[in-house]
């Protein structure tokens, strides 16, 4: 499996099949995404260190940012009015928020725990 297809489908950056996350979390319903520590097919630990998952902050930060842009400028073609823009911009930051937190944490994990590589 390719680190692309891993991330997009969550599944483990060793053996590729079981998966990362436990919960995947609704922001409707307030639930955050929840981690399995281990893998629940190879047991390989997902959380390296304490705080292991800080700089997915970073990613999460780039996603939202690029996401963001590529509404806005779909959303001006369409709506002229710049607050209601702005107010949807924050809409859709909320409801992707799960999203962007699962997908900035398998970006890290694969490019730091990725496939061959000797933790
Ligand atoms: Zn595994």
């Amino acid at each position: 499996m390719s680190a692309l297809a891993g991330i997009i489908t969550e599944k483990c950056p060793k053996c590729g099949k079981g998966k990362v996350f436990a919960k995947k979390g609704n922001p409707l319903l307030f639930q955050m995404p929840r981690m399995n520590e281990r893998c629940p097919v190879c047991s390989h630990k997902f959380e390296k260190e304490p705080g292991y998952f800080f700089g997915s902050m970073f990613v999460s930060y780039a996603v939202t940012v690029g996401e963001m842009i590529i509404f806005f400028l779909l959303a001006h073609l369409f709506i002229e009015s710049f607050v209601t823009i702005v107010v949807l911009i924050g809409l859709l930051s909320i409801l992707l928020s799960t999203f962007n937190f699962r997908l900035s944490r398998m970006i890290w994990i694969y490019m730091f725990d990725g496939k061959g590589r000797q933790v």
